[in-house]
């Protein structure tokens, strides 16, 4: 709705900018009507199918995403980083009746054609071309798409969940739940026309697609795509001393933990030495650059300071989900400080839940809160319990945020809400009472570990670990323990091989300075490399099986 209207309110606007171009708002449209017209007719004229489009990070996916909304139709976004079992699984699962790819994939997508028998569809080499060239200077130039109508009913997206607890679910989001998602990122984060943010994130998830594309796209603001995160070509950027002058004004950046630590990487190999390149660089980014933002996981507490020390960013750090959204946010203007996620965003509401006795009977409501048009409103205010300790409990959101249901995954979408309506996100969370903000522990399922009548977030542990200068990178696991229920192990990438037995003492001692006893890990082991996946999110599942089957 509202993106397709930008296009007829100021068509010469500069939407997309790519490796190659850029496209405004006018063209963009055109574009996108004439593949829409190619779309129905591929699939003779019927709506609400699910179509899943394959597309680099550039125009080809803006307007192939545009095209299937206008025929009427549910996109799916899938990456060119997903294997080609998991692209036949998201056909299968999704029961999509057309394929969309671009000439570069042809191949892979002829393959899940054929094994899914579903059609394939390639766009036209033209079609970029088409759209720089394209003269959309009349706004009366502009008709497409289907009514308002349409939109207020219709499903738009089919997002399948990481798959980090089980099986990628594809969820449902109607055209509402991402105009409300927008809308409160719009308001929080202060997004204006004038913005230019500097995507470089996956376009199958939601971070990319509504965070990062469709809040720029919806304000009418610039987005400059680049077809991957690569840690030089994003400070270049950054730092405005890229290509021409008019991208020389990046004002926000999104991107997930792993992707600043790159930053920092890079950083610390080509500038480090060069104080005087560091104060600029600071001085740079300060001026330059009005937001930056870091969710989709865990943003532990070193990396956040030495973000701020290379950049001077305290960056926002939001927590959200594919069924939801974003939920929780710092505020944009008051103090940030690590470790806590914020307050719920504009038009959410959350609630945290005791859990009582066993797993399945959740009953107390510990905290309640509204955020209504900005203003926070506390339906139960949270209390310190009887040792002056924080409420903790699994939380859960409600909102025109929520979506929809699973794809045929009717007894899951019954589980996963309440009888009144609120959705059960797995995650525990802290309240602050001081503070009056939240802070995520994990994944019920994985992340909080039961060891010896204590409940340890593994979250926090990696947070502790990885202040240790030998530690690269660190994953904190709960293994079964016949003594202890569970026992903390910790995964380490060390900053340099060296002596293993040196090292788990010196971590022992680190860990004893700075965690209770009952959470210092029992277990060290070393691995190369932390395996992520695109989100920089750790499967714990996985990880498991591939230390513990090396023995
Ligand atoms: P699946 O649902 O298939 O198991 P998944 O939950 O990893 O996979 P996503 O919807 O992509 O799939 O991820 C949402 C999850 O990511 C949240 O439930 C939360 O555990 C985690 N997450 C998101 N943002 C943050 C954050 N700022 N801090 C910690 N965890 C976060
Ligand atoms: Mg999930």
């Amino acid at each position: 709705g509202p993106v397709f209207k930008n296009a007829r309110l100021f068509p010469e606007k500069i939407a997309i900018k790519d490796r190659i171009a850029a496209y405004t708002y006018g063209n963009i449209f055109m574009s996108a009507h004439e593949l829409s017209k190619e779309i129905t007719n591929l699939l003779e004229g019927k709506t609400n199918e699910r179509v899943l489009f394959l597309c680099p990070n550039d125009i080809h996916y803006v307007i192939t995403l545009w095209a299937i909304w206008m025929s009427g139709q549910i996109a799916l976004p899938v990456s060119p980083l997903h294997p080609k079992s998991l692209l036949m699984y998201y056909a299968n699962d999704s029961n999509s009746k057309l394929l969309i790819t671009v000439p570069e994939y042809t191949d892979l997508m002829s393959r899940v054609a054929t094994n899914t028998s579903t059609k394939l569809h390639v766009l036209d080499d033209r079609l970029k071309l088409n759209c720089t060239l394209m003269q959309a200077s009349q706004p009366c130039d502009l008709e497409g798409g289907k009514d308002d109508d349409f939109y207020s009913k219709s499903d738009a997206l089919i997002l399948y969940t990481s798959g980090t607890t089980g099986n990628p679910k594809g969820a449902i989001l109607s055209y509402k739940n991402l105009a409300a998602q927008t809308n409160s990122l719009i308001k929080a984060w202060h997004w204006t026309h004038e913005d230019t943010i500097l995507h470089t994130l996956p376009l199958h998830h939601i971070h990319g697609i509504v965070n990062a594309l469709l809040c720029p796209l919806h304000i009418g603001a610039k987005c400059i795509m680049l077809p991957k995160f690569n840690a030089n070509t994003v400070w270049s950027y950054l730092l405005g001393v890229s290509t021409r002058p008019e991208d020389r004004r990046v004002s926000v950046f999104m991107g997930v933990p792993t992707m600043y630590s790159k930053l920092i990487d890079e950083y610390d190999r080509v500038f480090k030495e060069d104080t005087k390149m560091a104060e600029y660089i600071r001085n740079t980014l300060k001026t330059k650059v009005r937001l930056m933002v870091s969710g989709s996981a865990p943003l532990s507490e070193p990396l956040y300071q030495q973000w701020e020390e290379v950049s001077g960013h305290r960056l926002l750090e939001r927590y959200g989900m594919t069924e939801t959204g974003m939920t929780l946010s710092n505020l944009y203007d008051s103090d940030r400080e690590p470790g806590y996620v914020g307050v719920p965003l504009p038009g959410v509401s959350v609630k945290l839940m005791e859990e009582v006795i066993d797993d399945k009977s959740l009953s107390k409501v510990l905290v309640e809160c509204s955020n209504i048009d900005g203003t926070l409103v506390y339906n139960k205010n949270g209390q310190k319990d009887e040792n002056g300790d924080d409420p903790i409990g699994e939380l859960f959101v409600k909102g025109e945020n929520v979506f929809l249901r699973y794809h045929e995954r009717p007894d899951t979408t019954k589980r996963e809400f309440t009888s009144d309506g609120w959705f059960r996100t797995g995650d525990m969370c802290q309240y602050d009472v001081d503070k009056k903000k939240f802070r995520i522990l994990g994944r019920k399922s994985v992340d909080i570990i039961k060891s010896g009548g204590y409940k340890i977030s593994a979250l926090q542990v990696e947070s502790s670990i990885l202040g240790c200068p030998t530690v690269k990178d660190c994953a904190v696991l709960g293994l079964t323990d016949e003594k202890w229920g569970q026992r903390v192990v910790a995964v380490i990438s060390p900053t340099s091989s060296g002596n293993e037995s040196a090292l788990v003492e010196e971590l022992r001692l680190w860990a004893s300075n700075k965690l209770p006893k009952y959470a210092i890990p029992k277990e060290w082991r070393f691995v190369d490399k932390i395996p992520k996946n695109a989100m920089g999110k750790v499967n714990k599942k996985e990880l498991v099986q591939m230390v513990f089957s090396k023995r």
